[in-house]
């Protein structure tokens, strides 16, 4: 059985590393967004397909489908669904869950909606809501010293007050205590990403006692078949491989 597995997470890797060993072959899907990815175990493809019908095309290559690609990474899923209905491929969405929510957080539902709630909290911004948002919050805070932690440097021309810190997790409190301390951090803007690579800026802001905007996750496609961790992920490859 041939798995495409739509990847550019920990848990993608994860579970790459899970069926290779289980002796599946499977084959890793990245976009090519950064510069020095990280490299799952096994075969690896990289690069869009060329929206659905490109994935149309490859999908004719494979028998089932995991899509375990970021949840932010909306348009890919989207496509995951329409071209694995359209030709009858299974396909399972792998999604981590979002953090647990803190009442105190300002949660919002929009990039857009975050920069304007920024702007309200605080004169500081610290932005860590990934390279191809960035833009979105130049009208409202170009004037800002904003710090922008980014993986890989943006195309856009940032605001002459911004300052770019380029860095990949996984982070550590002690590590973002002391760069929201340098910043003078007094609000944190970040997306439900989940998971525990970037939860110590949370902790961080808790500490310091600055705001918290999170933006929340668009809502999931009803039609995919989602499981929240690597295990049952995993479990579902592993029944469809011997009831072949
Ligand atoms: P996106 O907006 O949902 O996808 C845009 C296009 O990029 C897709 O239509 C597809 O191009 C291509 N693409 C995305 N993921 C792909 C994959 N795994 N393999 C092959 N092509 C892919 O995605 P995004 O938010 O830019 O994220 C890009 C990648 O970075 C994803 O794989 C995601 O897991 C990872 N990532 C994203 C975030 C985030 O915050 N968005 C954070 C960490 C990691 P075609 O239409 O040409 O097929």
């Amino acid at each position: 059985m041939r798995v495409l597995l739509l990847g550019g997470t920990a848990e993608a890797r994860e579970l790459a590393r899970l069926l290779v060993e289980a002796g599946i072959d499977v084959t890793s899907s990245l976009a090519g967004r950064v510069a020095r990815p990280r490299l799952p175990v096994g075969p690896v493809r990289i690069g869009g397909f060329g929206g659905v019908s490109g994935l149309r095309t490859a999908l004719t290559s494979y028998d089932v489908v995991v899509d375990a690609t970021h949840p932010f990474a909306r348009g890919m899923s989207a496509n995951a669904v329409e071209a694995c209905v359209a030709d009858s491929v299974p396909l399972l969405r792998l999604e981590r869950p979002g953090w647990e929510p803190d009442p105190a957080w300002h949660r919002v539902a929009t990039h857009a909606e975050a920069a304007v709630r920024a702007a309200e909290l605080g004169g500081r911004p610290f932005l860590t809501v990934g390279r191809q948002e960035l833009s979105r919050f130049v009208p409202d805070l170009g004037d800002l010293p904003v710090l922008a932690r980014v993986v890989d440097a943006p195309d856009l021309d940032l605001p002459a007050p911004w300052r770019l810190l380029t860095s990949r997790g996984p982070y550590t409190l002690d590590g973002d205590l002391a760069v929201m301390r340098e910043h003078g951090t007094d609000v944190l803007v970040t997306k439900d990403s989940g998971g525990t690579y970037t939860w110590p800026k949370l902790q961080a802001a808790a500490v310091l006692g600055a705001p918290v905007v999170v933006v929340s996750r668009p809502e999931p496609d009803p039609r995919a078949l989602v499981v929240s961790a690597v295990g049952p992920a995993l479990d579902w490859v592993l029944r469809r491989s011997r009831a072949r």
